[in-house]
């Protein structure tokens, strides 16, 4: 699954638990009984879309292992008409609390096979989950419904009784009842067609064995592109009517992405056919489901001369993740939920390497680093969790589903990559899958293999990563010129982070030559030098996770502007995050923060400035009044020359010189309030709003600095903008923009329009979490959240809740931090308790920040003072 939504732009002893070390042990009220195993699924349904119900029946072939007088399996929300077994009427009960179905025979079964028939009953639901709705409105303005489905984690049982845990792999065929002049597609292919009853019934090719998580259908009016052959597989992408000029990119990456993963894993493609089905309804990025990946619209639909290359990138992204996935998580997939974390981690990893191998000129391997960031901010909190952990039930595995999995765990991957040389590291992901092929496994299956291909200590080095909480800060100092010792200790923004050590592969560049060390506890290691060096880097190339600090005599080189140009993108990125990670743990003031950001005055690297811009924003609120418009001027002092610089728009120039434009720009605009560019973004946004070409970079800057310096014309100018937008991005854009306006009833207009039908459930949890950032409306969007508790909880997919209180962390008054706990304190979020306390951590966090440099920054912006 990929969490990536919206226009998210900037933004103990390692073992292994004994419990998930073995297979279900009954009774436990998460694992099935495992002496019954289901091989094939036979399933056909019959979808209502105006009624919002569907009816159904399954055949399930079972294997035995033992005599048995029940058989046990899942099954929440359905109606149960009839059950056989072997062709004899059964007895059955429901469970609604353990979601189980138990078959209850009343002669024992004693052969090696059964077979298991269910007629059923289910409705299709509007919370994105399991057999559910999404609907459009059409050209004629009429609401269309498509019968969609979201499995993972465990809502197969929603749509038919099953054994849903991603162990029991089975064959899936399935049948689909369809309404004339709909469309249906599944999993495998179409193989045969007929009519039944005023009725199209469409039958698919069976599945590879498979976890239930993975099964998918889809009905609906949809269109489909002409079919692409990559390499004797057929790949379309599938969209409501009247998209069709927006699915060439998706295509593209596709095509490109399934046959570079087959030449990287060195293994066919595991099924028959790919379709890539943009849904107007879905609560997470996208799924996995084996040849039917299902995604958000603006993650795969987007139009290349309208959009930004963020807004392509993650199109890119996240189609080369859904597809990592078809190996690595759909032919290979993890024994139990615990696992689900290297999943995602892997997934992540393999889409930054497809993305990099997609568009070179991206550096998306740099981009990377934003990301990684983002895990660090979470990691060096208190309340950070190990990437993985014990998991019971699949409710505590929703948890995983977080910045820790995706983020780090891809972080992690991509440092052992590093360590190992990066054909060794595919080798042994190659051996790997071809060692588990239909098969599940644990963690340690993949550490294992790759051990065994690469002959290093990949376990005992991973297991210190994995099973431990937090990330190292490693402190290089020169001593004597001689040599150059390198220490860890835990990085936390707080002094109550508990001490750790992991098994740490560093890359130093010693005037110009790298060296690769290992720090493996919490004793120095020394790395003897011929002379005394001119340059030291330590974390060359910037793929490690942890953080770096220098001794003075290190530091001052570094320092230097001619030293600076001599370091890669990446590590002069990790620089500028570095330092700002140092001034949230109250290692560096706030005004030598600034100081140093001034000194990357020449830069003109776009990865570089987004850590600037990332520091800026931070630095910016810790001021107001006079002190804060002093800042301003320092923004735009500091931005003017790389805007002049970088010129206007040319034809033909690398992606990345636009959309440090466009970075620019939004940052002048909106945070140096610089005139100039005030009034350029309003006659740029004015120009697109007319339908006349303009710049997709700069379009979008214009459209953020408009909306955080406009009045209540410019709002409802807004607001047409996000109701007859041509493309979802363009629809994002305008959308999200309501929430920076600096005006309470528009901020308040915002908030009400987030609870109207005229936003889609799938979004407005991130409207609302704009809102509640805003700068000087953020705690009146808060209020208006808490007042509407119960009806966003009740309205919004559940895990978007925790995303939608995520900038709660900016609300930094003394009160709003009490408020706050004593809020969350009536209010828990079930889904996610770890996250939520790590918001919490994070806000106290911002608010000792706040106290801590409050009158010295003032001080420093308007008279010098330090
Ligand atoms: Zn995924």
């Amino acid at each position: 699954m990929s969490g990536t939504v919206g226009n998210d732009t900037p933004g103990t002893l390692p073992d292994m638990p004994s419990s998930s070390a073995s297979f279900p042990v009954s009774p436990d009220p998460f694992r099935l009984p495992s002496h019954i195993r289901p091989t094939r699924y036979d399933v056909r349904l019959r979808p209502s879309l105006s009624e919002a119900t569907f009816t159904g029946q399954v055949t399930i072939d079972l294997d035995l292992a033992e005599e048995t007088t029940s058989i046990v399996l899942n099954a929440i929300e359905l109606g149960i008409a009839e059950v056989r077994v072997d062709g004899r009427d059964a007895r059955w009960e429901l469970d609604e609390n353990t979601e189980r179905m138990t078959v209850l025979l009343d002669q024992p079964l004693t052969g090696s096979s059964a077979a298991l028939f269910v007629r059923f009953d289910g409705i299709l639901n509007d919370k994105l989950r399991g057999f559910y709705r999404s609907t459009y409105v059409d050209s004629d303005g009429v609401e269309q419904v498509i019968a969609t489905t979201q499995m993972q984690a465990t809502d197969c049982r929603r749509a038919f009784p099953c054994w849903d845990e991603p162990a029991f792999k089975a064959v899936f065929a399935i049948t689909l009842e369809i309404e004339e002049g709909l469309t249906a597609i599944s999993n495998g292919t179409e193989i045969e067609r007929s009519a039944d009853a005023g009725r199209t019934v469409v039958r698919f090719a069976d599945t590879m064995v498979m976890s239930s998580y993975l099964v998918a259908f889809v009905v609906g009016q949809l269109e489909a592109t002409d079919t692409v052959d990559v390499d004797g597989i057929p790949l379309r992408v599938l969209h409501v009517p009247g998209k069709s000029s927006l699915a060439g990119f998706g295509l593209e990456v596709g095509a490109f992405c399934l046959r570079w993963f087959q030449d990287y894993y060195d293994i066919a493609y595991p099924s028959d056919k790919v379709d890539l089905v943009a849904l107007p309804d879905f609560a997470a990025g996208a799924m996995e489901n084996l040849g039917c990946i299902t995604f958000r619209e603006s993650l795969l639909l987007v139009d290349p001369d309208q959009s930004t290359q963020q807004e392509r990138q993650l199109v890119a992204d996240v189609v080369a993740h859904e597809l990592a996935h078809m190996w690595f998580g759909d032919l290979v997939t993890m024994r139990w939920w615990n696992g689900i974390w290297l999943n995602e981690a892997f997934a992540t990893f393999m889409e930054i390497a497809a993305c990099d191998a997609f568009a070179p000129d991206w550096q998306r391997w740099t981009s990377f680093g934003l990301e990684r960031s983002s895990a660090f901010e979470v990691d060096s909190l208190a309340s950070t969790r190990p990437v993985e952990f014990e998991v019971r039930s699949p409710a505590e595995a929703d948890g995983m589903f977080d910045v820790l999995t995706y983020q780090k765990g891809g972080a992690l991957l991509r440092m052992l990559e590093q360590y190992l040389g990066a054909a060794t590291f595919r080798d042994g992901v190659s051996h790997y899958l071809r060692t588990h092929a239909y098969a599940n496994t644990e963690t340690n299956d993949l550490w294992d293999a790759i051990e065994e291909t690469s002959g290093r200590p990949v376990r005992r080095m991973m297991d210190s990563w994995i099973w431990q909480p937090g990330f190292p800060l490693v402190s290089a100092e020169l001593v004597d010129d001689g040599h150059l010792t390198l220490r860890q200790e835990r990085f936390g923004f707080g002094t109550d982070v508990a001490d750790a050590t992991w098994v740490v592969p560093v890359h130093v560049r010693i005037d110009g030559e790298t060296h690769t060390t290992l720090i493996e506890s919490s004793e120095p290691v020394t790395v003897a030098l011929d002379a005394r060096p001119d340059l030291v880097v330590v974390n060359a190339g910037g793929h490690g996770f942890f953080r770096v600090t220098y001794g003075s005599n290190l530091r001052s080189r570094l320092a230097d502007p001619a030293a600076l140009a001599q370091l890669d993108t990446l590590e002069r990125y990790s620089i500028v995050d570095d330092a700002w990670a140092a001034t949230v743990a109250g290692e560096m003031s706030a005004a030598d923060l600034l100081t140093l950001l001034e000194g990357f005055v020449d830069e003109r690297e776009y990865g570089v400035w987004q850590a600037i811009v990332i520091a800026l924003v931070g630095l910016s609120r810790l001021v107001d009044g006079d002190p804060l418009d002093a800042f301003r001027g320092r923004v735009r002092t500091l931005l003017a020359p790389a805007l002049t610089a970088v010129g206007g728009p040319t034809p033909g120039e690398p992606d990345l010189t636009g959309k440090l434009r466009g970075l620019l720009t939004r940052t002048l605009g909106a945070l140096g309030r610089d005139d100039a560019v005030q009034a350029t973004c309003r006659e740029l946004f004015t120009t697109g709003r007319r339908g006349e070409a303009v710049d997709a970079e700069l379009l979008a800057a214009a459209t953020t600095v408009v909306a955080v310096n406009g009045d209540a014309h410019d709002y409802d100018t807004m607001l047409d903008g996000f109701t007859d937008a041509a493309t979802p991005q363009e629809q994002l854009r305008h959308l999200y923009a309501l929430a920076e306006f600096d005006d309470a009833t528009l901020v308040a207009r915002t908030c009400e329009l987030a609870m109207s039908d005229r936003v889609k459930t799938q979004n407005a949890p991130f409207l609302l979490r704009a809102a509640i950032a805003n700068r000087t409306h953020g705690s009146s969007a808060w209020e208006f959240v808490k007042a509407h508790w119960d009806e966003a909880n009740q309205r919004f997919p559940g895990n978007t809740i925790i995303r939608m209180v995520d900038s709660v962390k900016l609300l930094t008054s003394d009160s709003a931090v009490a408020d706050a706990a004593a809020f969350f304190a009536d209010h828990p979020i079930e889904q996610a308790v770890q996250s939520l306390e790590q918001i919490l951590e994070r806000q106290r966090v911002n608010a000792a920040l706040l106290d801590r440099e409050r009158e010295g920054f003032a001080a420093f912006l308007v008279d010098g003072r330090p």
